[in-house]
């Protein structure tokens, strides 16, 4: 008899982060090593901690490192306000061409919402739109020239003192965007894809956007399609959001609903996200940040990067794996009893147990030894 050949082990790019960064992550690593998943960390640093060891906030060893293995596990970065230092997270995004940003946000029991069971999948465009950055300041040269330029253009008259951001949408951005929610949507047996937009008003840019999605749903009959505007769309999540299930949207609106989303689910500590490039390239991480009041504390919620570990175990093939470690987590939350300060009713309570100890419990609950 011939034995059954090893599994692979993945290598993968592991950014601790700053702040509570290295407590979650080393707490999301031990969970996502009981699973039995072969995993080799590669670590480096980025942001803060690379600049302080470095001198380079964004070293080319950690650059060279996501390219070479192609997933990413990230724990939150601060952003240094004032320093003039560019935030990590977006010149991630930009560097790989990140452009979906998948943020799940379903409702666990034992995890307070305000509203009943919700189970959405937010898929937000990350490169283009108003996010792009291209922006034109007061008193500047660029603005007068912008100006002059859009208004000979458009004939419409712009104030002298108004500043002046650019939305850009294009139709390569908007179908891979789309295509992306509905190949997602198609690989996790989810049954519809809503393009969410306001082209009502913006009718070209948005207009673009729904005209791209509606010819991109003709190549999914098997998933229903429909489409939204915006600010009913932020009312119906509120109101009946187990009518929804997977969303598509530009960037500026993506980000604004998939908080919203989070908020239905419990809030930022529950919320894990993903950044997803082309031929498959991502980085996994929690939405929430750096918390860094909380650090070296042992005290902060590891759950929300824990499930970016269930999103990123299922990206590289793992999905069995992944399941156990959702079904493990959801039966710590659900019990009760082994959960974090912000899990409690009153996040004095003196219960509540440290980040380590919630990883101690998911690992037993996976049957786990020495947790
Ligand atoms: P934050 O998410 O770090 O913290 C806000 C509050 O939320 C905390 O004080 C805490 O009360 C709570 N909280 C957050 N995570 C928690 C957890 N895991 N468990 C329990 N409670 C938790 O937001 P902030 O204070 O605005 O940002 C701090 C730093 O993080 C900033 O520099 C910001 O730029 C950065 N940031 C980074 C990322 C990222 O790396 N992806 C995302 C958001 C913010």
């Amino acid at each position: 008899m011939t034995a059954a050949p090893a599994a692979a082990t993945h290598t993968i790019t592991l950014i601790p982060g700053d702040g509570t960064g290295p407590e979650i992550v080393e707490a999301t690593c031990r969970a996502i090593e009981a699973t039995g998943v072969k995993i080799a960390w590669d670590v480096h640093d980025i942001g803060v901690p690379a600049m302080v060891k470095h001198g380079d906030p964004f070293p080319k060893s950690t650059l060279d490192s996501i390219r070479r293995n192609r997933i990413g596990l990230k724990g939150p970065l601060t952003t240094e306000l004032g320093t003039g230092m560019r935030s990590v997270n977006v010149a991630l995004r930009k560097e790989f061409d990140l452009y979906a940003n998948l943020r799940p946000a379903k409702t666990y029991p034992g995890v307070r919402s305000p509203v009943g069971a919700v189970d959405l999948v937010v898929v937000r465009e990350n490169i283009e739109d108003l996010y792009a950055g291209i922006e034109f300041d007061l008193g500047t040269p660029e603005l007068a020239a912008v100006r002059g330029a859009i208004e000979k253009a458009s004939g419409a008259k712009i104030r002298e003192d108004a500043a002046i951001a650019i939305k850009y949408i294009s139709v390569m951005g908007s179908r891979r965007i789309v295509r992306f929610a509905f190949d997602y949507a198609r690989a996790n047996k989810r049954h519809k894809v809503t393009a969410v937009h306001k082209s009502n008003i913006m009718k070209f840019a948005d207009g673009l956007f729904l005209r791209v999605a509606r010819e991109v749903a003709k190549d999914y009959p098997d998933i229903e399609f429909e489409d939204r505007i915006v600010d009913n769309m932020c009312m119906q999540l509120v109101q009946k959001p187990e009518l929804y299930d997977v969303l598509v949207l530009p960037n500026l609106y993506g980000d604004i609903v998939s908080d919203l989303a989070a908020g239905l689910v419990g809030g930022l500590g529950v919320a894990p996200g993903a950044n997803i490039g082309e031929d498959g390239v991502a980085v996994f991480e929690a939405i929430h940040g750096s918390a860094p009041k909380y650090a070296g504390q042992n005290k902060v919620n590891p759950m929300a990067l824990m499930l970016a570990g269930v999103l990123m175990l299922r990206h590289i093939g793992e999905r069995e794996a992944g399941d156990r470690l959702e079904a493990a987590i959801a039966a710590v939350v659900a019990e009760g009893k082994d959960v974090t300060f912000d899990m409690k009713a009153d996040h004095d309570d003196p219960t509540a147990v440290g980040t380590k100890e919630f990883a101690d419990a998911v690992i037993r609950r996976m049957g786990g030894g020495n947790a």
